[in-house]
């Protein structure tokens, strides 16, 4: 069954892991293209709440000497970084876009360390050994279950 009636999968993100929501974009697309939407038109006072949401305290102070469109291109990079890196790197393993190798499923993993509270890159090269061992197939599978859990 096709994602949605005239699409395979998110325009944006190019994954089926989220359902359609409406214009080709899947609820998570969609709702970040709503939250950039109000920054493009957004006065300098909305602009302070945008930056209360997305930008840490030191780094506000950098952004705030900008002019105000380079203010929200910044603002829009990091929501867009922040929200979606992982989906759309599910969307490009997903859909062949992009191929799996050892080194990715150690990105990932380093990720994963990262997010339960090690700093240090725990899995860098340690994976190397196994790459004859698996194929693209093999690898695909892991890379797109373990990118779940940052999704
Ligand atoms: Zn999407």
């Amino acid at each position: 069954m096709k994602w949605s009636i005239k699409n395979e999968y998110c325009i944006s993100c190019n994954s089926t892991y989220y359902k359609h929501k409406g214009k080709g974009l899947c609820s998570k697309c969609y709702s970040i293209s709503t939250e950039i939407k109000k920054l493009d038109n957004a006065n300098e006072n909305e602009l302070d709440n945008f930056m209360l949401k997305y930008i840490s305290s030191p780094d506000k102070n950098k952004l705030k000497s900008l002019d105000i469109n380079m203010q929200k291109e910044k603002i829009k990079n990091i929501i867009i970084s922040k929200k979606l890196k992982y989906l759309i790197q599910y969307g490009q393993i997903e859909s062949n876009k992009i191929k799996v190798d050892i080194v990715k499923i150690e990105t990932i993993l380093n990720e994963i360390s990262r997010r339960a509270g090690r700093k240090n890159n725990l899995y860098t090269n340690r994976l190397l050994k196994f790459d004859t061992r698996f194929n693209n197939e093999q690898r695909e599978i892991i890379a797109l279950y373990l990118l779940k859990m940052l999704i």
